[in-house]
This record gives C-alpha cells, structure tokens and sequence, in this order.
C-alpha cells in the first residue's frame, strides 16, 4: 500500500470513529433533554502521532487534548509543520498532571489546562502565561474519590475549590473556566459526575463564568452528558486503543 492510500485509510477508519461518538453523543444529549451544541468533543490524541491530528482537525474536530508536556510540545510543532484545514482553529487542552517546572512550555501552547489543583500551580501557570504574552482558560480538578485513595492522579478536595477559585480569577493571566474530573476506579461514574454536578453548581453560584464541566471519557461519556458535562475528553472511542507508554 503506498503512503497516500495508507494515510487515506486512517482518516476514514478515524471518520468512522469520530462519526459513533458523536451519535453516542448525540444519544445522550436527547435523553438528557439538552442540546448536542452545548457539548464540545475533545479528542485526547496522547500516544497518537501528529498526523491524527491532522486528520482530525480535517474531519472538524475543534479540540485535542494531550497529558504529557514533552509529547505535547513536540506534537503541537510536528502539526504546524505538517499544516492542513482547520489546524490554525484548532484548541488544545492539557488535561495531565502539570508539574510546576512545566508551565512555561505549557502555557506556550495549551489554550485551556484542566489541571489546576493547587495554588502554587496558579502561582506558576499565571506568571508563565504572563510571559508568554497569553491568557489562558483553566479549569480545576476536583479529586471525586471520596477517600481520596489515589492521590496520583491529581484533584483538590472539593473542600479546597472555592479557595483555588479565588486564586484563578486573582492571576492577571488565567480565566477560570468551570470544573474539571475523571470518575474513580470502581465507583459508579453517575454518582460521581453528579457530586461534579454540585460542585459545578456552587463554583458557578460564586462565579458565573465558571460553567465549564470537564467530565467524561470513552467509558462514561453517557453518564457525564446526562450529569451536565459540556466537555468530554474522549481518547480510545476516537482514536482507537493506546500503545502502552512505558
Ligand atoms: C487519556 C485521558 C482521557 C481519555 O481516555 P479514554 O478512556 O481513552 O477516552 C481523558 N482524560 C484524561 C485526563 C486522560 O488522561
């Protein structure tokens, strides 16, 4: 098979990925009464080449979300070279851990960071967005195991969100943007996108622009669309399944 008919495989086998979630979407949102346009799908494209991207932002996709800032970096330029429809529209989300000696490359080149969880990071996001003459929108996340037995991977307390909220819309460079969170291993993810729910609920009663609700991935888009979710981080559904990284 040669390059061009290889790389026109890929985009249809992704068309035809992207084509079964937004009808699982468009699913979820009649039964949830609310209207499929105010649902952004991103497409979390970590361990997939730049030329996915491409593909993506060929076939509409808006938004593409990484979680490592190496991969992401080397990423973001490999697409601007490659070029292609809609790659100067196009979004791009962190979603990973974010550690503090990172925020100067991510706020080079992410749009929106659904990370922040903790002041210090806000401290760092704003001066380095400062820095690179840009304003970033960020969402906090928000551990939603009730045990909070997997510290690993990130998320204040729901306790600590009004507090971190106030530091966001205090850095001259960061719009707090809502709230963002990945269901707990073994727990119904209805249950805890609805305590997100409540949460998104207060945050918004404090600030109004906070109405951003990160939430939902390949497994539990369904139960985010129907507790409120207006962005889900879809990967393997569109993408297909992940090399394993390490
Ligand atoms: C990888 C990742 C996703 C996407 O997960 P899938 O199950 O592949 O859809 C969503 N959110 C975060 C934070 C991720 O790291």
């Amino acid at each position: 098979m040669s390059d061009g008919a290889a790389t026109q495989g890929r985009r249809a086998e992704l068309a035809a990925a992207l084509d079964a979630v937004n009808a699982r979407v468009a699913a979820a949102c009649a039964s949830a009464g609310r209207s499929p346009q105010d649902v952004t799908l991103v497409a979390v494209t970590k361990a997939f080449p730049a030329s996915d991207v491409v593909h993506l932002a060929a076939l509409g996709v808006t938004d593409v979300a990484e979680n490592r800032d190496q991969e992401a970096s080397a990423k973001v330029a490999e697409v601007v070279r490659l070029g292609g429809c809609g790659i100067d529209q196009l979004r791009w989300h962190f979603v990973g851990q974010l550690q503090r000696n990172k925020a100067t490359a991510v706020a080079r080149y992410a749009d929106v960071v659904h990370s922040i969880d903790r002041p210090r990071l806000v401290t760092a996001l704003d001066h380095a967005a400062q820095r690179a003459g840009r304003r970033l929108d960020v969402l906090l996340q928000v551990d939603l195991d009730p045990v909070r037995a997997d510290t690993a991977r990130g998320g204040a307390a729901p306790g600590d969100v009004p507090g971190l909220a106030d530091a966001v819309v205090a850095a001259a460079a960061l719009r707090l943007r809502g709230v963002m969170a990945v269901a707990p291993r073994d727990d119904d993810p209805r249950a805890a996108f609805e305590r997100l729910a409540a949460l998104a609920a207060q945050l918004r009663a404090d600030h109004a622009q906070a109405r951003w609700v990160s939430a939902g991935m390949s497994g539990d888009l369904e139960a985010a669309v129907a507790c409120g979710a207006t962005h889900l981080r879809v990967g393997s559904a569109v993408l297909g399944s992940r090399p394993s990284l390490r």
